[in-house]
């Protein structure tokens, strides 16, 4: 049970998985004007057919876009899965403006929570084996989720960890 509101707004773009399943999350940052619903239409259709499992709000509200059965169009160039980083991933946008330059946009902490309890959600569901950036796998200059606060993230995802339901 999240704390945080839920709310489905489906993407057009996804495709299919090829038999492949979920091990990997990749989190991001919008890099937009900061505008939740400005951000959330464009993840739900746009001429670039990108797309995104979750967008989570700066108040950690989450929005659900592409089935977790579906892969969304996140990953472009990446270092990982010859070239299948979206079939074995689910991603997350987080609304941030991605200022590499002060004053930065920072990740409140029910944008950090929430983030952890969907990852948490999905630890429970599939066999999660990496949390990582999209700057870590992508070969073009990707920067983000910049300024993440991983570790606080960390313990925020022991904590919803701890407080599942213990029948999974
Ligand atoms: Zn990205």
């Amino acid at each position: 049970m999240s704390k945080y509101p839920v709310i489905v707004r489906m993407a057009k773009s996804h495709g299919s998985r090829n038999t492949l399943i979920p091990s990997m999350v990749v989190l991001h940052h919008t890099a937009g004007s900061g505008n939740t619903e400005n951000e959330v239409s464009y993840l739900q259709s746009n001429s670039a057919g990108v797309s995104i499992h979750v967008c989570i709000a700066k108040d950690g509200t989450r929005y659900r876009m592409v089935d977790d059965e579906r892969s969304a169009y996140h990953v472009g160039y990446s270092k990982v899965s010859l070239g299948n980083a979206n079939q074995v991933s689910l991603g997350i946008e987080l609304i941030n403006k991605g200022r590499k330059v002060p004053p930065f946009d920072e990740y409140p902490d029910a944008q950090v929570e929430s983030c952890a309890e969907q990852v948490v959600e999905w630890m429970a569901k599939y066999d999660i084996m990496v949390v990582t950036s999209h700057e870590a796998i992508d070969t073009r200059g990707k920067f983000d989720p910049w300024r993440f606060p991983w570790k606080k993230f960390w313990m925020y995802v022991g904590e919803a960890w701890q407080n599942q339901p213990k029948n999974v």
